[in-house]
């Protein structure tokens, strides 16, 4: 089963080739077609109409702010459908749109993802991802000296060593840990009081398979031993560069044991209460919404075989 999880879907052409030449992206900022999306505060400008969408500035009225930008701050996140060149930036301080006719204001980000068009929100998240990248990285993590931006974006180079540096992706392993019918669901520190629980997930380690990621996860948080794991979906989440690797993974034993330092519950759900519960009808299990991933994962288990 395929799903186009929030935060993915962005159809944009990232225009790769393009991206190492230098004058090329100056002139495609230029151009007349050119979109540009601005961020406060990594909260996109959003056009608040009656369907929320994107709030894109044409170059007119970029230009009309009065607002000095070049590639040194702007980003390249490629052609729409129309061959549009699509750029991004992060304002310094709210940019008031008085002159411009439309309803235009920031959004947070997670907030409106789920209000604008799904590919928007791939962009949203493509945009919030690599202008945190470029602000936290304007100087080389090897010798401490300034680094310029290339490609629109892509890649920063030390101008004292000349050493790369690429916008980096944190891949995380979340998983729907289940035996018959019963699912594992744990509660962080900061969700104790609302009766929220969710799937089991941690941040990879180096030198480590998706599959080895997912025993070590769930042994460290449950202490519970997984057989067999099956790959379901992926999505990314810009908070500020993740992608979630979502699967569901069969336990090959039952008694649990928390790690209290991550944890403050972890258990065992019957399925019909996990049902009631993705339905906001269980009065004692709350679980993530649609917006995330582990809603998907706990749904497929629940409705379909996994
Ligand atoms: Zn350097």
């Amino acid at each position: 089963m395929s799903i186009i999880h929030t935060f993915s879907g962005n159809n944009l052409d990232r225009g790769d080739s393009i991206r190492y030449d230098e004058k090329k992206l100056e002139k495609l900022f230029e151009s007349s077609k050119v979109k540009i999306l601005p961020f406060y505060e990594l909260n996109p400008l959003i056009e608040n109409s009656e369907t929320p969408q994107l709030g894109w500035l044409t170059k007119e009225e970029f230009s009309n702010l009065k607002f000095s930008a070049n590639l040194s701050r702007v980003l390249f996140l490629g052609f729409d459908q129309d061959q549009s060149p699509c750029f991004t930036f992060e304002a310094k301080k709210t940019i008031e749109y008085k002159n411009i006719d439309r309803n235009l204001s920031y959004f947070d980000s997670r907030e409106i993802a789920t209000e604008i068009p799904q590919n928007e929100a791939g962009i949203l998240a493509q945009a919030k991802s690599n202008l945190d990248w470029n602000r936290k990285n304007k100087y080389c993590s090897s010798c401490g000296k300034n680094m310029k931006i290339f490609r629109g974006g892509i890649m920063r180079k030390c101008l004292s060593c000349n050493l790369e540096h690429f916008p980096r992706t944190d891949p995380v392993v979340i998983m729907l840990v289940y035996k018959d019918d019963q699912c594992v669901l744990g509660q962080t520190r900061l969700r104790q009081k609302s009766g929220f629980y969710s799937c089991l997930a941690g941040f990879m380690d180096q030198g480590e398979s998706i599959e080895e990621a997912v025993k070590r996860e769930v042994k460290e948080e449950s202490g519970l031993e997984i057989g067999a794991i099956k790959y379901h979906s992926s999505q990314p989440w810009p908070f500020p560069s993740s992608l979630m690797i979502g699967c569901h993974a069969q336990a090959k034993s039952e008694k649990i044991t928390i790690d209290k330092n991550e944890m403050t519950d972890v258990k065992w759900f019957p399925k019909e209460e996990v049902a009631l519960a993705l339905n906001n009808k269980s009065k004692i299990l709350n679980v993530p919404g649609p917006i995330a991933i582990a809603h998907h994962l706990i749904k497929s288990w629940v409705y379909s075989s996994v």
